[in-house]
């Protein structure tokens, strides 16, 4: 599998996971939501039966009397009511009285038992079920013949008012008269209740789709800066097999030409022994930068800070340059403060750092040039600019050359030694003490090269 295969698939793991992630979260909500609508929906309904029950319970009670025959005494209390085992009358004003201005009159019936749960009286639009019995639940759903469902509220009916053969024998007083059932139909309900199912289905559909486009579109962004770094390590590691290559393959052929030497060009076996060693020090430089570069991208070492006064090591660098600068006759100048100013840092990194910025500086600048070490402090900050008058750099390649191996002009980059990580190194150093190197260059009139610390001078 290549790596645009392999990102491509792990961009379509993640978008998965996202997707699903973010879709249970979202149907999560919206069962919970409509779980909370129906539940207060349904409270409301059954608030509304209770009620109607009650009001209904508080006026019949009192007009209830004993009897062996109570439907008679229905009959009298509800002509409206259709009474058991007669042919109905409908006639619906008690229900229609008691439900009026609540609600659809055609929603609501009544039901009237006899305490043994004999049904005695019922309004006509009560549910048609096949085998209709008692059943002193106080609420219960009903579902019937025809499917619909219905909802009821079942309480007890007292009377206060035994008739005269019951007061003789004292045997009905205040008991249970009967029940009474007050219920409605759930066809709205149910209707608003799949209503709300198909919005939920609906939206969670389109939502899905919403965010399965937006979790690739995301998965990309987020893979986006690894498949760069990816691409960045496998140029990185294209980049530093070439640059070993070169001189590996110079150092065999140079130790092939040696074990070819005739017994009379002895003398030329020193010759050859420099330039080996010559290339066995460039792979080794190039080789310690590497590692050097890798401990830098490390983020453990800032136990290793101490105050490093930055007065002194430019000083001692301008010490150490000068030699080169004469032998290159370069005028090289030092405006570096008295005061010792501070910083908090590596010592050998800054060394490094300001080593790699004045040899660039030496290297890249012609005969009767001038290169200027300048440290400054101002408002607790110490910028350092390493000025020179050399060659330059294109303004277009400008943003390039901090690069890892990259070399404006790699011949000539080679051929003073360098390996195209001096910067890279530097603004690494940089970067790990909480800064960053900025140039300013004009190509045959000379580059600056900047940085700033947090001081303090003691
Ligand atoms: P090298 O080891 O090749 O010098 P660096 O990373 O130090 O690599 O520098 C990258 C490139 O930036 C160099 O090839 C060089 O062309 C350019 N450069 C760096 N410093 C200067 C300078 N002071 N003046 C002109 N060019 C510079």
């Amino acid at each position: 599998m290549n790596s645009y295969q392999l990102f491509r698939r792990s961009r379509l793991r993640l978008a998965i996971w996202y997707a699903l992630v973010m879709s249970g979260i979202l149907g999560l909500l919206g069962l919970g939501t409509t779980y909370a609508l129906v539940q207060s929906k349904w409270n409301a309904l059954e608030r509304e039966i209770e009620s109607i029950a009650g009001t209904l319970h508080d006026s019949l009670e009192p007009m209830l009397v004993s009897s062996r025959k109570p439907t008679k005494v229905l009959q009298k209390i509800f002509p409206d009511l259709c009474v058991s085992y007669q042919p109905c009358r409908p006639n619906s004003s008690l229900i229609q009285r008691h439900t009026l201005g609540i609600s659809d009159q055609t929603t609501y019936y009544i039901r009237l038992f006899d305490h043994k749960g004999k049904l005695l009286a019922f309004s006509k639009n009560q549910p048609q079920r096949q085998v209709p019995h008692f059943n002193p639940k106080i609420w219960q759903t009903l579902t019937a013949t025809m499917g619909d469902r219905y909802h009821q509220f079942t309480t007890i009916l007292h009377s206060h008012h035994p008739s005269i053969p019951e007061i003789i024998n004292h045997s009905h007083d205040d008991e249970s008269w009967g029940y009474l059932q007050v219920g409605r139909t759930l066809s709205t309900f149910d209707a608003e209740l799949q209503r709300l199912h198909w919005i939920l289905i609906l939206s969670f559909c389109s939502a899905s789709g919403l965010i399965a486009i937006s979790s690739w579109w995301l998965s990309g962004l987020a893979m986006q800066p690894i498949y760069l770094s990816y691409q960045r390590q496998q140029q990185f590691t294209a980049d530093v097999a070439h640059e070993l290559r070169s001189p590996l393959a110079n150092l065999i052929s140079t130790i092939e030409a040696t074990q070819r030497l005739l017994p009379e060009q002895t003398e030329q076996i020193p010759i050859l022994l420099q330039t080996i060693e010559r290339q066995g020090h460039r792979l080794s430089q190039l080789i310690t930068d590497l590692l050097l570069l890798a401990r830098l991208e490390r983020k453990d070492q800032f136990h290793q800070y101490q105050n490093c006064c930055l007065t002194d090591i430019l000083n001692d660098l301008t010490e150490e340059f000068s030699e080169s600068a004469i032998i290159k006759k370069i005028n090289l100048i030092n405006q570096v403060p008295r005061q010792d100013i501070y910083i908090l840092g590596n010592e050998s990194q800054l060394y490094r750092l300001f080593t790699n910025l004045i040899s660039n500086a030496v290297q890249y600048t012609p005969q009767q040039g001038s290169i200027i070490i300048i440290l400054e402090f101002q408002n607790h900050i110490a910028t350092i600019s390493i000025k020179d008058t050399g060659i330059g750099i294109p303004i277009e390649v400008k943003d390039h050359i901090f690069e890892r191996f990259y070399r404006i002009n790699s011949d000539r980059s080679r051929k003073t030694g360098g390996t195209g990580l001096g910067l890279a190194i530097a603004q690494a150093i940089a970067q790990k003490h909480g800064s960053k190197i900025t140039v300013e260059s004009r190509p045959k009139q000379g580059s600056c090269f900047s940085i700033q610390f947090k001081s303090w001078i003691s």
